[in-house]
């Protein structure tokens, strides 16, 4: 269990872009919880001195780029999810002193897909892009989907090999991105492909007809390859939602109670 945490923090680097304090300042205050969402930018170097004082000020937070595998050592204690992704992005202290860590994209992308899907249909047939953190945690959601195959997708081939191993769903590496979207039944982008510019890590010419899209990417006025595919007559979805239901979870782990969502959600549409 979560002590009640006396600082609540956003750690990475760099973090300039982030919506986090948004939506959890948003829920925070709905919830009548004297505390403010803070942004921590630390660079890697600096991460151990920053979590010793993390863990001194009793502080609970997320954890984003670059720090995801490297806060999941430095933890006492790890959630089975955190543990079967290999990245931890909500830490809290305990009661009793350690430092606990889990992974809340894993339940992010379940709700994000509920959204878009109604729920993963049997047989999914998924290209993933992307070999890293959010590649990892999709691909733990969909060991429990019933008979769901992947293809991979990775500008470094290697990374996707390794990624493909660590999981029980069964699939293949492929070697282009269009390789990958043969057969394929939803495609989700988990690379930063997208997030700052117009540029797509697929063009929506090659999308099979009735493929679904998930790109955990977001960005003002959506991504092209959420806004590409929706005008081919795709259904297609950003990681906005995403975002906000791994947020909710975390706020969930650090309080033991359920934010106001529709507070959290109109604060991010209203910024977006
Ligand atoms: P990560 O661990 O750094 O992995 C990034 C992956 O993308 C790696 O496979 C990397 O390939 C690949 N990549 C990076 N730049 C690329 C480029 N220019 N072209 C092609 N591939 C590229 O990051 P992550 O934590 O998995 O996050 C990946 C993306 O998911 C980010 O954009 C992040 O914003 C998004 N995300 C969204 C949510 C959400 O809540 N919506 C949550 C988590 C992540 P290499 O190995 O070759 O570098």
């Amino acid at each position: 269990m979560s002590a009640f945490p006396e600082r609540l923090v956003l750690l990475g680097h760099p973090l300039g872009h982030s919506l986090s304090p948004v939506f959890q300042n948003a829920a925070l205050k709905a919830a009548d919880i004297p505390l403010t969402y803070e942004l921590v930018d630390v660079p890697r170097s600096a991460l151990p001195d920053a979590i010793g004082s993390l863990r001194r000020s009793r502080a609970a937070g997320n954890v984003t780029i670059p720090h995801k595998e490297a806060i999941l050592a430095a933890c006492d204690r790890l959630s089975a999810t955190a543990k079967a992704v290999g990245a931890v992005n909500t830490f809290w202290i305990a009661v009793d002193g350690a430092l606990v860590g889990d992974n809340t994209d894993v339940g992010g992308f379940r709700a994000a897909l509920a959204k878009l899907l109604g729920a993963p249909r049997p047989n999914e047939v998924v290209a993933l892009f992307g070999a890293g953190g959010a590649a990892a945690a999709v691909l733990h959601a969909m060991e429990g989907w019933q008979n769901p195959r992947v293809h991979v997708y990775s500008r470094t081939q290697r990374r996707a090999e390794d990624l493909m191993r660590r999981f029980r769903v069964p699939g293949e590496v492929s070697r282009s991105a269009e390789d990958a979207v043969e057969g394929a039944t939803l495609v989700v982008n988990a690379t930063p492909v997208g997030l700052r510019d117009d540029t797509v890590p697929v063009s929506a010419h090659a999308l099979p007809k009735s493929c679904a899209v998930l790109d955990l990417a977001y960005r003002p006025g959506e991504t092209a390859l959420v806004r590409d595919a929706r005008a081919r007559g795709h259904a297609a979805m950003d990681g906005l939602t995403m975002l906000v239901e791994q947020g909710a979870l975390a706020f969930e782990q650090w309080f033991g109670v359920a934010p106001d969502r529709d507070v959290m959600w109109k604060a991010v549409t209203q910024r977006r």
